[in-house]
């Protein structure tokens, strides 16, 4: 097979995709670590990982080879059928979740919260609370995905607009306040508060100190389940396994997705004792999810990402880029503040840039460094967990050049 040159493929992306995305005009085709190479053999420094997800990298040698191995035995049995390494994660995640009893196994985000709105339905219709007292709330600036439930959950219209009518059964507050949502939840009707302990999408927005505490608090109150959509902040990405142990709160239900599969596709629904028995024989399934392969790959970055070494490493690279960020700051006053946890940051650009992050991702890109945004005005950094002194230090080098052309420095 011969590789056709980068503005071919492309020609291809904007004839026959939906035109739903907007990617950057370049061709990605293989990586190494932080590092990652496009078509015509520019190099990178990746301050993405493929939004969140590649927390080891690109090409991790023992994902790769958890892979191969299971490539060679067995790839899909559906749930019709028992295979090893969906038994072996669905423990492992157990055990390390220091609260699920169970859990369910499928193959991304938007899977996993759906998965999370059915139980919580599920199990407060088996209270027998009729189906006007089964309220979800959520929060505005939030993501929960794609699919009609999910992007309902999204407390953000621009995400929804066109899909109408909507699945009822959703109320939204503001995010961090405490006095909205005990107003929201004072007629008694709430099963669920569902949240993500740092906001990803919505612009890289953490959760105040104190308040995963205080929703617990009134969930208990209102015999309401806590969910967290650990999505994007779990999996070590904010310097522990998951966010919500830095707030020292225990949730009824817990979605993953993301670096669960270092890039192999693969989402988990992780359900406390609460409501672990609440769905029984053919409540709800899946053709794919669990797959031996997702499996296999899955405990091999699981086992990893729960180390010592990438906590350290978080902490580590965290405060560096930090000091990067601050340092170009210093020099260029770009940005108002540096939010976030652990590797999940945003740098919020001043109201005098606003709307310009994506104007910002195209700079960095031809310096050499891959970023995201999160909305117009957050650019977002969320590169391996793993990543190198060196590597971080030549991405914010790259990144330094980059926003002093953007000035016109
Ligand atoms: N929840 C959160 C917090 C996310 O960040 C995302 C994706 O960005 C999702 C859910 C949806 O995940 P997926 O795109 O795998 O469906």
């Amino acid at each position: 097979m011969t590789t056709s040159p980068a503005s071919e493929l492309l020609a291809k992306g904007k004839q026959y995709y939906l035109p739903i995305y907007r990617q950057r005009e370049l061709v990605l085709e293989r990586g190494q670590g932080a590092r990652i190479w496009d078509s015509e053999g520019r190099e990178y420094i990746d301050l993405s990982a493929g939004i969140a997800v590649c927390g080891l990298g690109h090409n991790d040698p023992d994902l790769v080879a958890a892979l191969v191995e299971q490539a060679g035995k067995l790839w899909h049995t559906s749930n019709v059928f028992h295979s090893e390494p969906p038994l072996r994660l669905a423990e492992e995640l157990v055990a390390s979740s220091r609260f699920a009893s169970r859990v369910f196994l499928c193959n991304s985000g938007a899977e996993a919260n759906e998965a999370a709105i059915k139980l919580v339905r599920k199990w407060a219709a088996g209270q027998g609370r009729a189906p006007d007292k089964r309220v979800i709330v959520t929060f505005r600036g939030s993501f929960h995905g794609r699919t009609l439930a999910t992007v309902t959950a999204t407390a953000q219209p621009k995400y929804q607009e066109g899909y109408e009518p909507l699945p009822g059964g959703f109320r939204y507050v503001d995010f961090n306040d405490l006095t909205q949502l005990e107003i929201a939840m004072a007629a008694g009707d709430v099963a669920a508060v569902m949240l993500e302990p740092v906001q990803g999408e919505g612009g890289v927005m953490p959760a105040a100190p104190g308040f995963l505490s205080g929703v617990r608090e009134l969930c208990d109150h209102h015999g309401a389940l806590l969910v967290l959509d650990e999505i994007q902040s779990g999996m070590g990405r904010t310097g522990t396994l998951f966010a919500h142990w830095q707030d020292g709160v225990t949730p009824d239900i817990v979605t993953l997705a993301k670096a669960l599969g270092g890039g192999f596709p693969i989402g988990a629904m992780l359900a406390g004792p609460k409501v672990a028995e609440a769905m029984q024989f053919g409540a709800h399934g899946t053709t794919f999810g669990g797959n031996p392969l997702a499996a296999a790959v899955a405990r091999v970055a699981l086992r990893k990402l729960a180390s010592p070494a990438i906590a350290n490493n978080v902490a580590r690279q965290s405060a560096a880029l930090r000091k990067s960020l601050a340092d170009i700051d210093a020099e260029l006053g770009l940005f108002s503040l540096v939010r976030g946890r652990g590797l999940m940051l945003g740098a919020v650009l001043k109201p005098a840039h606003a709307g310009r992050a994506s104007e910002i991702l195209d700079h960095a890109a031809a310096h050499g460094v891959l970023l995201l945004q999160a909305g117009p005005d957050v650019l977002r950094f969320v590169p391996a967990l793993n990543i190198h002194d060196d590597e971080l230090a030549e991405g914010c080098k790259r990144l330094h050049l980059a926003l002093r052309q953007f000035v016109g420095k």
